[in-house]
């Protein structure tokens, strides 16, 4: 697909959603491109179900119920998306980009805002052998999607972070039988979490297999029937399992984001002047968790207003001709076109 527009916008986590809202706020067009078939980023790929505390003027919301808003906001500007399609590469000067997406797509936008999170980021697979047969059929999963499809089901959870134990706690009320494999024996959460975990393990409502590392999956055409363990001394166990999920965290790569010639600093992030989220090259900014400058913080929030910031900036770039000038949204209610 020929797309051409205003500001590109790589990623469409929350950061990118609100930013494609602000951009129409101030009559800029744009595009939505995200790796992932649906929009929402982290919020829905990795955490749908769980309540979020600290977004502004909401106690509490799940976090596919705050991307579930974040649509409804911006749905007046009926924004394009490109979804599923992972962008390869940037070229090009302030004023006139060109990206290029995996599946040959090929954008013409003036500005590039960058929410791409961490990355296109994918989840830390165990080595184990014939493991894709069984994803394919979700008895193997690696995020918590609807926790409603493990009612009933034999689950094996490994890993021995917070995700790790929290989903132990909250599926042993709908599955089975829950067994929580670690390689160690402490596992390192909360400790509120810690005190829940061992009272459940007391009253028999979740089996702590420790310390034990995953080893083998037995089934068959993607049905898994069976999850062997082994301590590191050898000695092997096998839980009559049908579903496993492992949490070995997350694989962040920025991908081919990082051959953009951004400066990428240490691990996946873009440095960005604070004020405007441009990144060291001019025309390029970056927002949300992979942007970076002193005093940052991964919060969704923060992502919200540098993506307010980052539009103010374009609209210089895309409107040379026209002064902004600031208004409140109460003034000029949303201007749909
Ligand atoms: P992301 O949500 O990571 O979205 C980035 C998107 O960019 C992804 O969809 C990815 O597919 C896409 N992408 C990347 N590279 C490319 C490419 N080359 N081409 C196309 N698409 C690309 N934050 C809070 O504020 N409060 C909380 O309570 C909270 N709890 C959390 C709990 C968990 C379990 C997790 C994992 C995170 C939590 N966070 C919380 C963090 C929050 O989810 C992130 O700060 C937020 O998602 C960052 O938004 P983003 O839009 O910058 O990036």
């Amino acid at each position: 697909m020929q797309i051409e527009t205003d500001v590109a916008i790589v990623g469409a986590g929350p950061a990118g959603l609100f930013a494609a809202f602000e951009c129409g706020m101030l009559r800029l067009e744009c595009v939505l491109i995200d790796a992932l078939s649906e929009a929402g980023g982290q919020c829905v790929a990795l955490y749908p179900e769980k309540p979020i505390y600290d977004i502004p003027a909401h106690p509490a919301i799940e976090a596919g119920d705050l991307v579930a808003s974040l649509e409804r906001q911006l749905a007046p500007f009926a924004v394009p998306r490109l979804l599923g399609r992972r962008v390869e590469s940037l070229s090009g000067l302030r004023g006139a980009f060109r990206l290029r997406t995996d599946a040959g797509d090929e954008v013409a936008a003036k500005a590039v805002i960058i929410a791409a999170g961490a990355g296109a980021f994918g989840p830390n697979r165990p080595p184990l052998e014939g493991i894709e047969s069984f994803e394919s059929t979700g008895a193997v999963q690696y995020f918590v999607r609807r926790r409603e499809s493990f009612r009933g089901r034999r689950v094996v959870i490994a890993g021995g972070g917070d995700s790790a134990v929290d989903w132990a706690l909250s599926l042993r009320d709908v599955a089975a039988k829950v067994w929580l494999v670690h390689r160690r024996d402490r596992f390192r959460a909360a400790p509120e979490s810690l005190d829940r975990l061992d009272r459940a393990h007391a009253r028999g409502e979740i089996e702590k297999v420790v310390p034990y590392q995953l080893h083998g999956l037995t089934g068959e055409n993607g049905v898994l029937s069976g999850v062997t363990v082994a301590t590191l001394d050898g000695e092997i166990r096998t839980l009559d399992a049908d579903r496993l999920l492992p949490f070995f965290g997350l694989a962040t790569d920025l991908g081919p984001i990082a051959n953009w010639g951004l400066q990428t600093g240490l691990h996946t992030l873009i440095p960005v002047t604070p004020s405007t989220l441009e990144t060291t090259l001019p025309g390029v900014f970056a927002i949300g968790d992979v942007a970076t400058y002193p005093g940052k913080l991964k919060l969704i929030l923060q992502g919200f207003s540098e993506a307010a910031m980052a539009a103010h900036a374009i609209h210089p770039i895309v409107r040379p001709e026209q002064a902004l000038h600031f208004e409140y949204s109460t003034t000029k209610g949303v201007p749909v076109a």
